[in-house]
């Protein structure tokens, strides 16, 4: 479709100043607004969706991936990301990332980088994530979707927002980007980045699935039996894709065991080449989804031992979207920061998941262990502040990292730390009136570390930056 350029102006209603608007309510946002309300912040959360989780919930991802040191031995992501897993694992909808295993059926039978990961329900991923915000006082502005960034003396002001009310501006002291895209930042005018250095190309999406119906023990008896299968299944498929069978350009079968009887998650379908932040590409990457979706299922069923009684329980609300903008920050987490596990005086977070990046072009890629990353790795305050934009932070998918970190941080526990730690300092910047960027950072760690977050200790002699 050919587009016209139209100049459009209007008066639209503007909301009073809250002290921090958090845009976008998946694990980054949730955390971030749940961390502001409760130190006593006016906060407001605004989500496309009629409920919360982002690809927690509308994505239908999982397990999350860990939360622990890549050894399984220290957790590192506490906070609001335990309070929220506890809070599920209450009523029998999680298991704490402690009761899981490397290479169990929770972590699609994946050794390296998937010990203690958080298998969940995502209804009850919607419940709790309603239940925290409302406890903290949050106000909610759903089935809301940001269009516009207000910008004042050059400074982020608030947002504006496309409601079945009509366009709704929001006003606040501090806005926090969670909206995975940098919508907010970009808007702004914010200096992005995108895909690999080499050609811009971003990893792929997918649109999950769940599978109800299967023979779990079938399952468990072939994966132990063919420990020459790099992933479930994985002979099946290359056997199927050589006689041009199996309808998704990917290696293996993406298999995560949920808390169900006989239900799996199914990670499999995978759409190329296209832009999250382009509508054209994402409505025709929700088509090609749905068609590899049913397609997979009539070959799951036919050919995969234990899939014979399969069928599909649901699909994901929406296209998973790997990867799209990276806003530029004050600081650009690096591959070589994850390796060495540098220490930053600003640190706000740490980390183990490695690096996992889709094949952008192909059916490759995953969790790989030749990055060689830290056995904890840290995530500095400056990667949370776009550089040279004041009244506005990111936090989660779209933080300030190169393509390679990105793959490794981009996963949901990260994304709850660095939320936390924006809406925190975004409550103590509104607080005190100065700008997110000017809070010491003492006083944003002592505050997460008063909150249960874990901000580690440097190893002796790594770098310091
Ligand atoms: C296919 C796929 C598989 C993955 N597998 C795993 C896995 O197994 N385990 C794991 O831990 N992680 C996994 N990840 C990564 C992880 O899901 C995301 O990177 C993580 O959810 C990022 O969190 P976030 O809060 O930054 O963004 P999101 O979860 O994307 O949340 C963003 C929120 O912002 C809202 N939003 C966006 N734009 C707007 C707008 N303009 N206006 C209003 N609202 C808006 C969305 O509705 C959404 O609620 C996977 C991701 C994908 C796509």
């Amino acid at each position: 479709m050919t587009y016209h350029t139209l100049t459009y102006t209007r008066e639209i209603p503007l909301s009073e100043q809250e002290d921090v608007l958090v845009a976008g309510g998946g694990p980054a946002g949730i955390a971030a607004a749940v961390a502001a309300a409760r130190l006593g912040a006016r906060t407001r959360l605004v989500d496309q969706h009629g409920f919360l989780g982002g690809n927690l919930t509308a994505g239908l991802v999982g397990p999350c991936m860990t939360s622990f040191s890549l050894d399984g031995k220290e957790q590192l992501i506490r906070g609001v990301f335990d309070e929220f897993v506890r809070r599920m694992a209450e009523t029998g909808e999680a298991l704490h990332p402690s009761q899981t295993h490397a290479g169990d059926e929770y972590a699609g039978f994946i050794e390296y980088g998937h010990d203690k990961v958080t298998p969940f329900e995502p209804e009850a991923a919607k419940t709790v994530a309603l239940a925290m915000c409302a406890e903290a006082g949050v106000e909610l502005s759903l089935h809301s979707f940001v269009t516009d960034t207000l910008v004042e003396n050059g400074q982020v002001s608030g947002i504006v927002v496309a409601t079945k009310s009509g366009l709704r501006g929001l006003r606040a002291k501090v806005t926090v980007d969670c909206t995975g895209d940098g919508d907010v930042a970009a808007r702004a005018g914010a200096e992005v980045e995108f895909g690999r250095a080499s050609d811009g190309l971003v990893q792929p999406m997918t649109l999950f699935f769940r599978v109800q119906g299967i023979d779990d023990e079938t399952v468990h008896a072939y994966v132990r039996d063919h420990p020459e299968d790099v992933r479930p299944f994985a002979g099946i498929v290359a056997c199927a894709r050589e006689a041009g069978r199996f309808p998704s350009p990917r290696r293996g079968v993406g298999l995560y065991k949920t808390l169900r009887p006989g239900v799996w998650r199914i990670n499999t379908t995978r759409i190329l080449g296209r832009d999250g932040t382009d509508v054209d590409d994402l409505t025709s990457a929700e088509v090609e989804g749905r068609a590899q979706v049913t397609a997979l299922m009539e070959f799951f069923r036919t050919e995969l031992p234990g899939f014979a009684d399969a069928s599909l329980l649901d699909t994901a609300t929406t296209i998973g979207v790997r990867e799209t903008r990276r806003v530029v920050g004050d600081y650009v987490l690096t591959i070589d920061d994850l390796r060495t596990g540098r220490h930053f005086d600003d640190v706000i977070a740490l980390c183990a998941y490695p690096v996992d990046i889709h094949d952008p072009t192909g059916s490759g890629g995953g969790v790989a262990p030749e990055y060689g990353t830290a056995n904890a790795y840290e995530i500095p305050y400056r990667s949370l502040l776009p550089r040279g934009l004041d009244g506005v932070m990111v936090a989660g998918r779209c933080v300030s990292a190169s393509h390679e970190a990105l793959g490794a941080i981009r996963v949901m526990p990260p994304a709850f730390a660095m939320g936390e730690a924006a809406g925190t300092a975004a409550a103590l910047a509104a607080r005190s009136g100065r700008s997110a960027r000017d809070l010491p950072t003492p006083e944003l760690q002592h505050q997460l570390l008063a909150q249960g977050a874990y901000l580690g200790e440097p190893a002796p002699g790594s770098p310091v930056s």
